[in-house]
């Protein structure tokens, strides 16, 4: 079976020079006579993986000194504790930006730790639109700003950074990060589940200025504190081995294609084209304001949506897979994150255009 295109919202494709480099090195890395996965976390050969990771990740993303980069598990969605747990630092409430469904999940996990003002919402579009920022109602109490720059399920995404002040800025970047240069420097802490743009299921990466490191809320266990993996370089305990390792050499591949601004030019012409298409169309539609379109998740619906089954089964007979819109909206959604190549976009158009043909 030839490799398929794979437009799933995670865990996504990985680029297939990433998979072969693994493959080729799964039995004896590099001489070491076994898997990466059978090394001890305390060796040097994977104390040297682990370093080299960092470390691009490091110089791809620019990120300052006073910033530590921590490999943990648990996914985002652990993120959506630890960072009230550790952020509130003796502060009673914290500001949240609703632009859907994933901002909606920190929120209900944040008002188990203190009081969340919804400083800004899109809800009355339908999650549709980003609130700009003049509109919305920060607290300069706050203990942080915490908002989702890419709604991976809505397929909206922040056109620009907001300007938060001393109050530090948090952002769940699990299906955006590394699709573009960032200034690292504006935020308090960026988070992100792996499985999108990253690497494996698994880990979890965390990037985070060192003074908002060190004053949990009492009672946090030793696994829900930043400081505890700071301190540890991310081996308080077994990390995510083989994940790490993959994260690395997805990081290397990034490197060797231009960094993160070879990546935002493939994926500005990718989503454009795509976008190109369905707006030139009266067959699919997109709902999302072409200002906050998503670069890496496209939701899509057909005229006719009792043809989404028969589109669905013909594009997974054409090697399209995993189209299907998430079950909270419906529809269709092509992910395209770094490792979709030009190609299976061009495949993608392709096959939409045919089905239209036959079903109008
Ligand atoms: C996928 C996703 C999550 C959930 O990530 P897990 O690692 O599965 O917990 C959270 N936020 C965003 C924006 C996501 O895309």
């Amino acid at each position: 079976m030839p490799r398929v295109f794979n437009f799933s919202a995670g865990p996504a494709m990985l680029p297939e020079e990433v998979l072969k480099r693994a493959a080729g090195e799964m039995e004896d890395w590099r001489g070491a006579g076994m898997s990466v996965m059978e090394m001890s976390h305390r060796s040097k050969e994977f104390g040297s993986i682990a370093e080299k990771a960092e470390s691009d990740l490091r110089e791809i993303m620019a990120i300052p000194e006073n910033y530590k980069v921590l490999f943990l598990q648990g996914g985002a969605s652990s993120q959506f504790a630890m960072i009230p747990m550790n952020l509130l630092r003796g502060k009673k409430s914290a500001d949240y930006i609703n632009t859907g469904y994933w901002s909606k999940k920190a929120i209900a996990e944040a008002k188990r730790f203190c009081e969340v003002r919804i400083a800004a919402s899109s809800e009355e579009t339908n999650f549709t639109t980003i609130p700009p920022r003049e509109s919305w109602d920060l607290d300069p109490e706050a203990a942080y700003v915490h908002y989702t720059p890419n709604e991976t399920i809505g397929g909206v995404e922040f056109p620009y950074i907001p300007e938060t002040g001393e109050v530090p800025l948090v952002a769940d970047m699990s299906s955006t990060i590394l699709s573009r240069p960032l200034d690292v420097s504006r935020f308090g802490l960026i988070y992100a589940g792996a499985q999108k743009n990253i690497g494996p299921a698994g880990l979890t990466i965390v990037i985070v200025r060192d003074d908002l490191i060190g004053s949990p809320v009492s009672g946090t266990p030793t696994m829900f504190d930043y400081a505890t993996h700071a301190k540890a370089g991310s081996m308080y305990n077994t990390p995510p081995t083989y994940a790490w390792y993959m994260a690395g050499l997805v990081f290397e591949w990034i490197k060797e294609r231009g960094g993160l601004e070879g990546m935002a030019e493939r994926n500005r012409k990718k989503a454009e084209r795509l976008y190109g298409f369905i707006d030139s169309s009266d067959f699919y539609h997109n709902p999302v304001n072409p200002d906050c379109r998503s670069w890496m998740n496209i939701p899509f619906t057909l005229k006719t949506p009792g043809l989404d089954g028969k589109f669905l089964e013909l594009a997974a007979e054409a090697g399209l897979v995993n189209l299907k819109g998430h079950r909270s909206v419906g529809g269709m959604r092509a992910s395209i994150y770094n490792a979709m190549p030009e190609e299976g976009v061009e495949a993608l158009i392709g096959f939409m255009e045919e089905f239209e043909k036959k079903h109008v």
